[in-house]
């Protein structure tokens, strides 16, 4: 045992749009190596639960720790903020999300991308960031197309360099939002095996997915959604293959 902080503490999420309460206290632990899988129907609150970690939405209560660095907040007449710019750079550092629709900035080579904020929020050196992005961008795949635009590339490659942007600051935590429900079937097996790296890696990551065969196969806890809530969660092969809520048998139910 260490004493090591643990990657990602998050206990109690709540958070309202109007009058909706649409997280209603979501707790998670994520130890160094999980790979945690959040399942669930549309709507249930996957993606507002992965923008409340790292604060691109604001949770209404509850707390959240990242690397035993706990958020620090305070109330507004706009309700509750985080207290410190600083830290929520750092926290945002630290918890590096890869979207469904890739996110990749349209302007900039796939390599700039990959490099920007190592050299203007590490201050890495140009050269290195430029050794190090190509690294990169090889364990994916993409040495090739680095200096393609996004346009120029496809779905899989687009988010093959988002998986490659995100790793460039090193980050504790990798958090996915359906990373490859925006692909074409055919390039879907690129981008989860690229994951499937990652997690071999020891890499720390949540992934909101709809591919249940990674959930079962490479994740090692799932949390099934159900209106802001955690209905059901556990070890993936007993809870996709044995679910006790009558509501995950459906949602996992063959659809015709
Ligand atoms: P999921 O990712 O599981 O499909 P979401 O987290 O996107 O679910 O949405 C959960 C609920 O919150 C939905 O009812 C959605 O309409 C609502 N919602 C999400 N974002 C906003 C927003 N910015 N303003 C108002 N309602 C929102
Ligand atoms: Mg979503």
């Amino acid at each position: 045992m260490t004493d090591e902080p643990i990657p990602l503490h998050v206990s109690g999420i709540h958070k309202k749009f109007g009058d909706t309460e649409v997280l209603r206290g979501i707790s998670l632990e994520a130890h160094k190596g999980d790979v945690i899988t959040l399942i669930g129907a549309s709507g249930s609150g996957k993606s507002t639960f992965l923008r409340c970690l790292n604060l691109l939405e604001r949770p209404d209560s509850g707390e959240i720790s990242v690397h035993g660095e706990s958020i620090r907040f305070r109330m507004t007449r706009r309700g509750r903020e985080p207290a410190d710019r600083s830290q929520l750079e750092r926290i945002r550092t630290r918890l590096a999300m890869v979207f469904q629709n890739f996110n990749l900035w349209a302007h900039m080579t796939l390599l700039d991308n990959v490099i920007e904020a190592p050299i203007y929020v590490r201050g890495v050196p140009r050269k290195a960031a430029r050794e190090q992005g190509m690294a990169l961008l090889e364990r994916v795949g993409l040495t090739e197309r680095a200096h393609a635009y996004p346009a120029q590339l496809s779905g899989g490659q687009q988010q093959r360099g988002a998986i490659a942007r995100a790793l460039a600051m090193d980050p504790e935590v990798m958090l996915f939002d359906e990373p490859t429900s925006a692909l074409d079937p055919e390039l879907v097996g690129d981008v989860l095996e690229v994951m499937r790296e990652l997690a071999a890696e020891g890499r720390t990551m949540v992934v909101v997915t709809h591919e249940m065969d990674f959930a079962r196969d490479v994740s090692n806890h799932v949390m099934y959604l159900h209106k802001g809530q955690v209905e059901e969660q556990g070890n993936p092969a007993e809870v996709l293959s044995h679910p006790e809520s009558e509501r995950l048998r459906q949602f996992l139910a063959p659809r015709g």
